[in-house]
């Protein structure tokens, strides 16, 4: 990248901006030394037509009418004439024509002219028959100039030169343009875009990490390779499967392993690919992309980074994205058009599942959905070992422990680091990698990561185990709260760690005990915080806003204070925007005077403080439960419902 840029500005040509991903290729340095040969070659020319025109513009003095013309044969000033097709030329001297001793001068480059003006005399020829008569009659020497000289001569002079002229200059204009010509000119043409692989190497063995996902994609690998069988059945065959997951967490590998182990045509598009200037390219592309695929017996279509296609159109009311919208509409279609018994599946990556249209969620379309997360101490050291497969590790390296000290690390990261470990050991001059370029490479990497991920340091860590234990252990002895679902110390994103209940049936209407009971499991993770580390943090500020939202609502929406005993204090208003993923709440507005709500923000205050009490109380019981989750959850740093349900009974 640096040599690229570099190169381009010691050239006296560095006319375009930086290239347009996948637009056509800038010219290499090389190209550019012929460019300037060019130019030398077009500056040339100029100058060569320059002497020819001069020579022209010459011959053509000294012009006379035809009647005077005559007039000076008749006269005998004239001794000789020479006829060609464009001028009959009359001298003055019958042996010695200016300029040359050739009777017939190839008058070109004949410069002397200027010095015999008055001798000299030339008329645009008329068809006389009565000027040879009359040269004839007076004696005086005639010849004709070969046609064939002048008519190549001006052939060349009035056709060849100016097209190649044009064509010189087209050609350097549009080189000047680059790819922002060249895109104009190649609209609605799938500039190669659409890769085809024939014969993917990636298997599942490649990826790591991320069994669950690999798990459910081993279904879809047995519908490509045998359709029939579900067919038979009556089962019917997904259409499409939704890759979802955080960057860099092996989506892309895996659609690609999916490819491989399946035996089947690969083609692979970016969502960003489809997204043109123009409206309609993106849908001539799917159009496109379909119609190819469908040629094919039996094809993965995988379309990376959906988002860039699939955003919700809901969000958008006035002014959408026609472009996208269009195309989205057409992937729409053809997603519906296909029959899928035929051996063509769809699959697509996001990291942003929230954005994506629901109509792309619908079944029939993506209507599976595979979790691709960051892996966890056992998947790391997994991923580490396949990446570090053609690498010469010492003896001593120890991955396992890099393993560990890498938590929320993504596949790309840790492939990343092995391959910095393994350029620091060449660095060092060493010739295998040692346990110390690891560490290395690890301080180098995190400290690029802090600013995207969160990498946690061992004190944050253990209070994040007590957190989520706290959550979870107050949700285990919560009556009729659901059941926990997974425990985790995985960063991602913004939240530390994260406990997820299931619940275990819908539900549309909660009593008072429910809402005390999610209060409680909020403030769990705080309590558990501050029992290990005697102080608060801010950690749980998440949680404090979502257990006093809860709280507010008792009182103001749900009527459960002593004093507004089964009074609404708002009321809903105010138009509902936004379909089905809009998490957007209706529009409240406040019924209520300045003194309710200070009893309010009472009545808030004392209900929480009430239930903090109580799970202290709950928990300092629990302690040793509370310990045991939090050193299991920073050893394997998750825990799911099984695991979690076997402490439970060992303790009690
Ligand atoms: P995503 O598409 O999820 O952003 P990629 O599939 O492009 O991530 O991953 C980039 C690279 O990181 C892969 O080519 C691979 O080398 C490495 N990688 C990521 N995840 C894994 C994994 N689970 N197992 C092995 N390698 C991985
Ligand atoms: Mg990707
Ligand atoms: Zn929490």
């Amino acid at each position: 990248m640096g040599s690229e840029n570099s190169d381009n500005r010691n050239s006296p040509f560095n006319f375009g901006g930086p290239g347009v991903p996948g637009g056509p290729k800038r010219p290499d340095p090389k190209k550019w030394n012929g460019w300037r040969f060019s130019l030398t070659y077009v500056v040339i020319l100029i100058i060569g037509m320059a002497v020819f025109n001069y020579v022209f513009v010459n011959k053509v003095q000294n012009l006379i009418d035809y009647s005077a013309f005559k007039q000076k044969i008749t006269a005998g000033e004239i001794k000789k004439v020479e006829l060609s097709d464009s001028y009959f030329t009359g001298y003055a001297e019958k042996e010695s024509a200016p300029g040359s001793a050739d009777p017939r001068p190839p008058r070109l480059f004949n410069f002397n002219q200027q010095d015999s003006h008055a001798k000299v005399w030339r008329t645009v020829p008329i068809n006389d028959p009565e000027l040879i008569k009359l040269m004839d009659e007076k004696n005086i020497d005639y010849f004709a100039v070969s046609r064939e000289g002048s008519a190549v001569l001006n052939f060349i002079l009035s056709w060849v030169l100016p097209i190649a002229f044009f064509m010189l200059i087209w050609r350097f204009v549009s080189r000047r343009m680059g790819s922002f010509g060249g895109n104009v000119l190649s609209i609605g043409q799938n500039k190669a875009v659409i890769v085809a692989e024939g014969d993917v190497k990636t298997r599942f063995a490649d990826v790591a990490g991320v069994d669950e996902a690999k798990e459910e994609l081993v279904e879809v690998v047995n519908f490509l390779k045998t359709p029939q069988k579900y067919v038979d059945i009556g089962g019917k065959i997904p259409r499409g499967v939704l890759l979802v997951g955080p960057p860099g967490t092996g989506k892309t590998l895996l659609a690609r392993a999916v490819a491989g182990e399946a035996g089947v045509t690969f083609f692979r598009m970016s969502g960003a690919d489809f997204v043109e200037m123009f409206v309609g390219v993106g849908a001539a592309r799917v159009r496109d992309l379909f119609k190819q695929a469908r040629s094919k017996d039996r094809c993965i279509i995988f379309i990376d980074e959906l988002d860039a296609i699939g955003k919700s159109r809901v969000n958008n009311i006035g002014g959408g994205n026609d472009e996208r919208e269009q195309t989205l509409n057409q992937l729409l279609v053809e997603m519906d058009g296909f029959d899928p018994s035929s051996g063509l599946i769809i699959l697509a990556a996001t990291n942003r599942p929230d954005v994506l249209d629901p109509a792309l969620l619908r079944p029939g379309r993506f209507d599976r959905q595979v979790l691709v997360d960051k892996p966890d101490l056992h998947g790391r050291e997994a991923i580490l070992k396949i990446h570090s497969k053609g690498v010469k590790l010492n003896s001593e390296v120890d991955l396992s422990s890099v393993a560990r000290s890498t938590s929320g690390f993504a596949g790309a990261d840790l492939a990343n680091i092995v391959n910095e470990a393994a350029l620091l050991a060449v660095r060092a001059g060493r010739r295998l990698v040692a346990q110390i370029d690891f560490s290395e490479a690890l301080e180098k990497i995190v400290a690029g990561l802090q600013k995207k991920t969160r990498v946690l340091k061992p004190e944050e860590r253990k209070l994040t185990a007590y957190h989520e234990a706290g959550h979870a252990i107050v949700a285990a002895f919560t009556a009729n709260s659901d059941p926990v679902q997974k425990i985790s110390i995985i960063p991602r994103g913004f939240a530390l760690g994260y406990t997820l209940q299931m619940p275990v049936e819908d539900r549309y209407t909660v009593t008072q005990s429910d809402l005390l009971g999610k209060i409680d499991i909020f403030l769990g993770g705080r309590i558990a915080e501050e029992m290990v580390s005697g102080q608060f943090s801010t950690g749980a500020a998440n949680d404090l806003t979502k257990a006093t939202d809860i709280a507010r609502k008792m009182i103001t929406d749900y009527g459960m204070s002593e004093r507004f005993r089964n009074v609404a204090l708002t009321t809903r208003g105010g138009s509902y925007l936004g379909g089905e993923t809009s998490k957007q709440d209706p529009v409240f507005t406040r019924e209520y005077s300045e003194a309710t709500q200070q009893y309010i923000d009472d009545e808030i205050a004392r209900i929480i403080e009430s239930q903090y009490k109580k799970v202290e109380t709950l928990l300092t019981e629990k302690r040793k439960l509370l310990d045991r989750v939090s050193s299991v959850l920073l050893e394997n740093e998750t825990i799911d419902e099984k695991e979690f349900k076997l402490l439970l009974a060992e303790e009690l």
